[in-house]
């Protein structure tokens, strides 16, 4: 399980969210550090999502299911492959949030 896409494995069932959180682990402590995001299939929005703190089961379920695209400030739409927004924690659950949010 050294390559591959976790978050479809998630998906699919074919893997659990602790085996999930154990491969990035063993990749993030291999030689293939730098290259985590395409030894696991993170799509490059993804992958920074999960820097700023969604979870690995969080994403899965973003990548089935779409993004909660709209900030949790002002409400209007963020373009996800356009990049400008944050993950924030709002009651233990991961939403995005613009970088320059018009209303903060
Ligand atoms: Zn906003």
């Amino acid at each position: 399980m050294s390559e591959g896409d976790i978050l479809s494995d998630l998906i699919e069932g074919r893997i659990s969210v602790q085996q999930a959180e154990q491969a990035l682990d063993e990749i993030l402590d291999s030689s293939l550090a730098a290259d985590v995001q395409n030894q696991l299939g993170f799509s490059r929005a993804e992958w920074t999502a999960y820097a700023y703190g969604a979870s690995l089961s969080e994403l899965a379920s973003w990548r089935q299911d779409g993004w909660p695209d709209r900030c949790i400030v002002c409400g209007n739409q963020i373009e996800i492959d356009r990049f400008g927004w944050i993950v924030i924690d709002v009651m233990g659950a991961s939403r995005l949030k613009h970088i320059s949010c018009p209303e903060s």
